[in-house]
């Protein structure tokens, strides 16, 4: 297939330009002007930005719950990422049950996404049962093309979370192989301490979450984890930044030249705590995640970090949980609704363009180069898959995204599908969208809508909007990413 996409202007993360772009196969063949014919497709994108497929660093597809058993939103709901700009995901495998984390990724690709990921997809892996077989698996992982972890510094009291030994001893483990570790960062006693003093005064309602997930006890997190990675000397992304306290230590951290990577993500940057206030527990529930949303004040200062490039990335952290298990935060011993019973995520992953062009770009607040960098090139150059995604250039996949600037909207769940029953920025203004998407020379996404056929999917005996497709194919990162480039400076 030889495909021109002609009359937009390419958007990278460092230049705005009008020429055409030249598809051969998967591959942009040349970019210029005046290409001669015949072309088996061509596409006019007079008007549209063109930009490089969307990279989101942060997604949890197919997670498994707590419970063990059921996960949240399957596989076939990411045509979701497609059709709002992201064509590659990179989701987080952790340990299946009683398995090691080589096997979880052989699992998770080979039967839990196997034919069902509409984009792209990269993994993480991510330690939830760390054994004395974990730091052997590390070089591994990176031969796998799985070159990044993320440890769990919350979630004291299961599987999940990691102690500062064990923090350090994968940090040692990575580091010898250019592996990136990740962390969540908040501090479990904290939250143990702020929730055990709101149970026992009989506080139970949704506002609770935020208010037992202080600032401070993200922050102590944060700043322990920059203070182990430096010792240790291997880069760390410090994911889902959400306020001020824990973006000063990372602005810091940079500033003394510490190789350290801050992640943020939509829901921080357009939304606030008060969803939580909602009279319907079952509507209020739908915004628990951790981080829990903070004060509207900290927008401004995620921007500006966004901006100064404190905070370097923006991932969705899409954890679609559908409404049936949101309501799992009914007590039904005790009668009462109970916010530490619902598990925590929002689904975001189709959205994450949307928000930040909208939110971003239009209102003045990034240009299209920073919006195109934080949102496509530095997620690729952190996951070892750049140049292949993240830029337009020759050589690279053909992922592009002739984004419309012209379209205006309301982010509604009928317009803007998670693949679960609800939209958390719902009745949200949005400028701007992705009209047309090409993974690997092949359009997919035409006049805003996923050419692939929508079907309903069950799992666990819920049922999403899933859809046909599943082209997306594993793209292995290689080791020795953006963070160790830092650490070389
Ligand atoms: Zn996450």
């Amino acid at each position: 297939m030889r495909v021109l996409v002609k009359n937009g202007t390419i958007v990278t993360a460092e230049n705005e330009y009008k020429a055409d772009i030249l598809i051969e196969g998967e591959k942009i063949a040349a970019i210029g002007m005046h290409f001669d014919g015949p072309f088996d497709r061509e596409i006019d994108a007079e008007g549209m930005y063109v930009l490089p497929g969307g990279v989101d660093n942060h997604a949890h597809f197919e997670a498994l719950n707590t419970d063990g058993v059921t996960t949240n939103e399957p596989y076939e709901t990411t045509w979701v990422a497609l059709q709002g700009g992201t064509t590659t995901i990179v989701d987080f495998c952790t340990n299946e049950p009683g398995m090691n984390l080589v096997d979880s990724v052989n699992y998770r690709l080979n039967v839990r996404a196997k034919g069902k990921v509409a984009p792209d997809i990269a993994l993480h892996a991510c330690c939830t049962d760390y054994t004395d077989e974990t730091l052997s698996e590390i070089p591994k992982l990176v031969e796998m093309g799985v070159p990044s972890m993320k440890l769990f510094m919350a979630y004291k009291g299961t599987s999940l979370y990691m102690d500062d030994m064990k923090l350090l001893n994968c940090l040692e483990a990575a580091q010898k192989c250019g592996m990136l570790m990740m962390v969540h960062a908040e501090n479990p006693d904290v939250l143990d301490k702020c929730r055990n003093d709101a149970a026992a005064a009989g506080h139970y309602e949704a506002k609770y979450h935020y208010m037992t997930r202080p600032p401070y006890g993200e922050a102590e997190a944060v700043s322990r984890a920059i203070r182990f990675a430096d010792a240790v000397k291997c880069p760390m992304c410090i994911v889902h930044v959400s306020c001020i306290e824990a973006g000063e230590e990372i602005r810091r951290a940079r500033a003394e030249g510490k190789a350290i990577i801050g992640e943020t993500c939509p829901h921080y940057l357009v939304l606030d705590k008060h969803k939580m206030d909602h009279p319907d527990w079952h509507v209020a529930a739908r915004w628990i995640c951790s981080p829990a949303l903070r004060d509207k004040e900290n927008q401004d200062y995620l921007w500006k970090a966004l901006n100064e490039d404190w905070l370097s990335v923006c991932g969705s952290d899409n954890s679609g949980t559908p409404q049936a298990q949101k309501d799992w935060g009914w007590d039904e011993e005790n009668q009462r609704f109970d916010f530490r019973k619902v598990p925590n995520g929002c689904p975001g992953a189709g959205d994450r363009l949307n928000a930040l062009w909208t939110y971003g770009v239009e209102a003045g607040r990034m240009t299209r180069q920073k919006f195109v960098d934080v949102c496509c090139t530095l997620p690729a150059k952190l996951n070892g898959i750049f140049p292949r995604k993240g830029t337009i250039a020759v050589g690279s996949d053909a992922d592009l995204v002739l984004f419309d600037p012209t379209y205006r909207g309301t982010i509604t769940l009928e317009t803007n599908p998670t693949g679960v029953d609800y939209n958390v920025f719902e009745g949200l203004e949005q400028k701007g969208r992705a009209d047309t998407v090409l993974l690997r020379g092949n359009v997919v996404v035409e006049k805003g809508k996923y050419l692939g056929e929508i079907k309903e999917v069950v799992m666990d005996g819920i049922t999403y909007l899933g859809a046909t497709g599943g082209q997306g194919k594993f793209i292995p990162g290689k080791p020795y990413g953006l963070g160790y480039d830092l650490l070389k400076k």
